[in-house]
């Protein structure tokens, strides 16, 4: 395998960040986007118990909310990355996985309040918040009334999405345009490009170094040129990938937990592997 690299091209807040990675194939870049997405441990709203519930809105809706507002806690309470985090919860662990919160709110004479994230209330864990306290969750009229008890607990997005703790990760491959003889440098392919990614240089269409990473090779180009001297295709060893956190953890520990998350899978691959080979031996 060739050697990686990577280099940073954006990082315009906390939350974001697009990097070039070159010298990967496109099986390990999509393993680690997988595990990104699958095996990172958040906190969530997880079983609801409604009290009370005279809003407009149904039971099950404002479950529904409830359970897709991003959750923070302290690593004092619940060391969501360490013994949290781990692949299977044993059952201790999900005590001290979990967190009991409520919401109480009751709607105001004469105007319609609205209740938002912020309104849920810690109850064991007193450093469980919502990431955005400004989440609106209901509205409440005049003798409308919602109390709630919830338990919040630690779980991956292989079994919920809103467990996920990024809300974008994805890659493109860079482009390799190939001209063939035939080409007659008339133009119409940098003329089509939407992204002003291609220029003639010698007569002949080339990349712009600049705009690479903007092509996203839907062939404009290619289709609009009339000898069909082109063609644009993906290298698959050149990728840029974009990543942004829902907001509960950071860049650095996502890609942490799911580095971690892949070496644990692969450990449990090749034991259940070794286990396979000691059988067929004996
Ligand atoms: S594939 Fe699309 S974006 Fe890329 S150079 Fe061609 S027209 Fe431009």
């Amino acid at each position: 395998m060739n050697k990686i690299k990577t280099k940073l091209i954006k990082r315009p807040n906390e939350l974001y960040a697009e990097f070039l990675i070159e010298g990967v194939e496109p099986h390990i870049i999509n393993m680690f986007r997988r595990a990104v997405l699958a095996y990172v441990p958040t906190l969530a709203i997880h079983e609801v118990i409604i009290r009370r519930n005279t809003s407009v809105l149904w039971d099950e809706d404002l479950a529904l909310r409830l359970a897709l507002i991003p959750l923070k806690v302290d690593k004092s309470e619940i060391d969501l990355l360490g013994k949290c985090g781990k692949l299977i919860l044993s059952l201790e662990k999900a005590v001290e996985c979990s967190a009991r919160l409520r919401l109480r709110k009751r709607g105001e004479p004469n105007r319609i309040i609205t209740v938002y994230a912020k309104d849920i209330e810690p109850v064991d864990k007193k450093t469980v918040r919502p990431v955005y306290p400004d989440i609106p969750i209901v509205k409440l009229g005049p003798k409308q009334e919602i109390d709630i008890e919830m338990i919040a607990k630690v779980g991956l997005g292989r079994d919920h999405a809103k467990f996920q703790a990024v809300c974008t990760v994805g890659y493109k491959p860079l482009p390799i345009l190939r001209v063939r003889e035939n080409c007659n440098g008339c133009g119409k392919c940098v003329e089509a490009c939407p992204k002003k990614v291609l220029e003639l240089k010698n007569g002949k269409p080339v990349v712009k170094e600049d705009k690479k990473l903007e092509c996203d090779l839907d062939r404009l180009c290619v289709m609009h040129c009339p000898e069909q001297a082109l063609e644009i295709i993906p290298d698959e060893t050149k990728y840029l990938f974009r990543i942004e956190s829902v907001g509960q953890l950071s860049l650095e520990e996502i890609f942490t937990a799911a580095v971690n998350s892949m070496n644990q899978l692969m450990d449990y691959f090749i034991e259940a592997l070794t286990e396979a080979f000691q059988q067929i031996k004996s």
